[in-house]
């Protein structure tokens, strides 16, 4: 049952035909409100108005997979059991390389996850971080078939269903729960078995244990019972604030079980969760930039269980507001531990990254919301990468979009450390050190979609295979070959199909102006930016659909007026041959803690007249995607060649835009007068770089 509804109850809901009536309107137009800073813009009459404009949206159930479950509403796309997407092309070394390193071998160097961890019965953590890394470590292993790593979370998923109490309760309890850890927090805080029961829901979906099943219904009832006395935040604030989580996973279980009490303990996780929706008009309190990345989607998973439209348009507000009054390019929000303004040289948190992520891959199938698809790829393909370290040994506590030097010192962070920028395993604090693995592997996970009419949907891409159920039950797998995000084409080729007919939802992006498809070598017709477009048929086995999504470069106004280039869903940047030099007193086991500087110099501005008419100001060079896309000459696993893409224009030496201390200076209003002698800049894509300037003054 873990793939499955349950026999009992009856999959009600939209008819077949009234949800074919509703695709069969065709692919709505995009919404116009901007979720990404520069993008189309809206006036504010139209954002308020974006409601019922979600031009992903569909409704209904699948027949194969658990669906919303009356009186849920029904979910636009259905997620699909871990294992059921695989990595390929360029994105199979990267999880490989994190197999091999630091997600692979943590448990080896690194205590707090080690076998003394608490989890597993040790006098260790017993809070977040064993959870944590387990939710990356679990879906890596499955996508990878690893059974070096099967049998490391095995070992943990044994130890944690052995752990449940005869009372409902599971995790580290009893003497070792009351032992306060370095974090002072007791161990039967609600917040880390939040973490742990997306392990368990990843691990009944790749395996069918339904032993998973039983536990979390049993604690699930535990919850109901003991709530109303010690609340989400009576042990820790954290449980208050992610309660959102919670949520999500009891309506994971109730899809399956169809249990009615579990929407009696949705109610009260609502009730005892921080208020989001509208989080933004009234509480200039504490936002701490973690729990704001998971927090924004819980107004969303409300909605499931609510019905009600203002919950969907509370997650719009939240993110509108969140890039407005702190946004950064790379897709996210400046946090260095609290929400900290639009200068690109401040800081956003590792953990804040991947959580936002997996935030946006459980909003897409909710809201249908193409725009948090955009917003998934470039935090994915430009924030993720750049936070990561290229060698897959480390990885940033705080990563800035105007990055001119990764150095111990302090810096403007609201939490400051002396090393919160280097690469290090442990700089900063050590969450991110557990929560990174996550990143990749769910964003994999997360590349197709069921859809309520027995299809599949790409709204993200990226080379993989997906196997899955589609039509009448036939099970078909689809292998996507690119180079996607470093080429413009995606090709789908269908295998395992005869005659099967099922609809394939094809998202097409809103930079992607002049798309085409092609369906088994036939043109059709141009598709709509902003949109997904269906295209259902008999499939054959060998049938192959070709996506192109044209990719110009774009330029968009950031802090200061400054300009940032984009070229399709990456984000560029001004990358510098960087100089990685070890710091001796950091290193853990085999992974090295890295200083990172550069000789060459930064203070460029690009041209006013180049923004205006970017055709012909940009030369867009493209190279074979090396093993290592993400490195720039100079760090460790770099490719000798660079970084696959390359985008040739002209810059000037901005004199006035100084250093300060080790970083750059305040970066001058735009557009700025300027006498300097153009010189040819080269850009390349902002995930590939950790010394860089993304956010240029503009020169006239
Ligand atoms: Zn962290």
């Amino acid at each position: 049952m873990c793939n499955e509804h349950s026999p009992s109850a009856g999959r009600n809901g939209l008819s077949r035909r009234t949800f074919v009536e509703r695709a069969a309107l065709g692919a709505v137009a995009a919404s116009a409100l901007p979720l990404l800073p520069g993008s189309a813009a809206a006036s504010p009459a139209e954002a308020t108005s974006a409601a019922g404009r979600r031009p992903g949206r569909i409704d209904g159930r699948n027949s194969h997979y658990p669906s919303n479950r009356v009186p849920l509403v029904p979910s636009s796309y259905v997620p699909l059991p871990l294992g059921s997407v695989r990595p390929a092309g360029w994105l199979r070394p990267q999880l490989l390389g994190w197999a091999d390193g630091l997600t692979g071998r943590l448990d080896e160097v690194w205590p707090d996850v080690g076998p003394n961890n608490g989890w597993l019965g040790g006098d260790g953590d017993v809070w977040e971080r064993g959870p944590y890394w387990l939710d990356g470590l679990l879906p890596l292993a499955h996508q990878l078939q690893d059974p070096r790593l099967l049998e490391k979370a095995n070992r943990w998923i044994e130890a944690t269903l052995a752990s449940a109490r005869p009372d409902g309760y599971f995790g580290p309890s009893g003497e070792v729960a009351q032992r306060k850890t370095r974090r002072a927090v007791a161990g039967e805080d609600w917040w880390p078995k939040m973490v742990m029961l997306k392990v368990l829901q990843n691990h009944c979906e790749a395996t069918g244990d339904e032993r998973v099943l039983d536990l979390m219904t049993n604690y699930f009832r535990y919850q109901l019972q003991k709530l109303p006395s010690m609340p989400l935040g009576e042990y820790t604030w954290w449980g208050k604030q992610r309660g959102g989580e919670n949520l999500s996973s009891a309506h994971w279980l109730y899809n399956r079980t169809g249990d009615a009490f579990l929407l009696d303990l949705g109610q009260l996780l609502n009730q005892q969760t921080e208020r989001w929706a509208g989080r933004e008009t009234n509480d200039p309190g504490r936002w701490h930039v973690v729990n704001t990345a998971m927090g924004v989607k819980q107004p969303g998973v409300w909605y499931a269980q609510s019905g009600n439209p203002a919950d969907l348009e509370a997650v719009d507000n939240l993110i509108q507001w969140l890039t407005v009054m702190h946004g950064q390019p790379q897709g996210i929000w400046s946090g260095d531990e609290e929400l900290h303004g639009t200068d690109p040289r401040q800081g956003v948190e590792t953990c804040a990254i991947v959580e936002y992520m997996f935030s946006l891959e459980q909003l897409l199938p909710i809201a249908g919301d193409l725009r948090h698809a955009e917003i998934l790829e470039r935090v994915a393909y430009s924030a993720l990468p750049a936070a990561l370290s290229p060698a897959f040994g480390g990885r940033h506590y705080f990563q800035r979009p105007n990055q001119v030097a990764c150095t111990l010192g302090p810096r403007s962070f609201t939490v400051r450390h002396q090393d919160d920028t280097l690469i290090g395993l442990e700089t900063g604090y050590g969450c991110c050190t557990a929560n990174l693995h996550q990143g990749w592997p769910k964003f994999v996970q997360h590349l197709w979609y069921a859809t309520p009419d027995d299809g599949l949907a790409a709204l993200v891409y990226g080379p993989c295979e997906v196997t899955a159920k589609v039509g009448d039950g036939t099970e078909v797998r689809l292998v996507e070959e690119t180079d996607y995000p470093f080429d413009e084409t995606i090709r789908i080729t269908v295998r395992g199909a005869s005659g099967t007919r099922f609809p394939l939802y094809l998202h097409v992006p809103s930079w992607a102006a002049g798309a085409s498809i092609s369906v088994a070598g036939q043109r059709q017709a141009p598709p709509e930016v902003g949109t997904v477009t269906r295209i259902e048929r008999s499939w054959t086995d060998g049938d192959v659909v070709e996506l192109r999504l044209p990719m110009a470069v774009r330029a968009t106004r950031w802090h200061e007026n400054s300009a940032t280039l984009s070229l399709g869903p990456l984000l560029l940047a001004l990358g510098r041959v960087e100089n990685w030099s070890t710091v001796s007193d950091r290193k853990v086991g085999p992974f090295e803690a890295y200083e990172i500087r550069t000789d060459e110099p930064w203070n460029y501005g690009v041209r006013q007249a180049d923004l205006e008419e970017p055709a012909g100001a940009f030369e867009v060079i493209r190279r074979p995607v090396p093993e290592q896309p993400w490195a720039m000459p100079g760090a460790p696993g770099a490719p000798s060649a660079g970084p696959p893409i390359e985008v040739r224009c002209v810059g000037r030496r901005v004199p006035e835009w100084m250093p300060y201390g080790p970083d750059s200076g305040p970066v001058p209003w735009s557009p700025i007068r300027n006498e300097q002698a153009d010189e040819k800049l080269v850009l390349v894509p902002f995930g590939s770089t950790k010394i860089r300037i993304a956010e240029f003054p503009v020169t006239i």
